[in-house]
């Protein structure tokens, strides 16, 4: 091959892999058709920076969307976010891997993770600063954060998914009881959810006649 053939093939090589990760989002393999399913239901992020990244533990939850420090003072636009994942998840004292969760609910929750970031979409970094602050100090910004996120998950379609995440913490009765409290608390219930639906359906057939 000559030297220039070499140049040219390198060049639209570099330009075909540069295309298919143009959409910006950072999935390890474990995780990628299920992350792939949630981000479908979501247009609006196609061009967020999103990174879905494993972590050993994180303090009092399974999975935490959160923006990327180091982009903090970009523009909104360029602003990055990660999903971090821990690894392990605990039924009584037991511990079970994540990346082996049911494909629904997995989906269902980094679907509900994909609803944070909707939401810090809409903010200024000011406000974010302010909303990561109340989120460590006060509950009712927590029940609010969690709602919210929930509720950007059902709008864009995903009841479904966020239902079976839901039942599958829900029904596990083994899972530790002061979690379960936690997850009735501060987010929607399954009613709630069919009201959301309910909702949105309405408003689909209105806006349709
Ligand atoms: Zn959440």
């Amino acid at each position: 091959m000559n030297i220039l053939r070499l140049i040219t093939v390198t060049l639209l090589m570099s330009i075909i892999s540069q295309k298919s990760i143009a959409n910006n989002h950072i999935i390890p393999d474990e995780i990628k058709d299920e992350a792939l399913k949630a981000l479908s239901y979501y247009p609006e992020l196609q061009d967020a920076n999103i990174e879905f990244r494993f972590k050993d533990s994180i303090k009092q939850s399974t999975m935490q969307a959160r923006p990327k420090f180091s982009s903090f003072f970009k523009h909104r636009r360029d602003r990055e976010y990660v999903i971090l994942i821990s690894k392990v998840f605990k039924i009584s004292g037991k511990r079970y891997l994540t990346k082996d969760l049911p494909r629904d609910v997995m989906i269902g929750w980094l679907g509900h993770e994909l609803g944070h970031i909707m939401d810090y979409q809409n903010r200024s970094r000011y406000n974010l600063i302010a909303f990561g602050v109340k989120y460590l100090f006060v509950d009712n910004h927590i029940m609010r954060a969690e709602r919210a996120a929930d509720g950007f998950a059902i709008r864009s379609g995903m009841e479904k998914y966020i239902l079976k995440t839901k039942q599958f913490i829900l029904n596990h009765a083994d899972i530790d009881e002061k979690y379960v409290a936690r997850i009735k608390k501060y987010y929607l219930s399954p009613e709630e959810i069919m009201e959301m639906v309910r909702i949105r359906e309405e408003k689909m057939t209105s806006s349709a006649l």
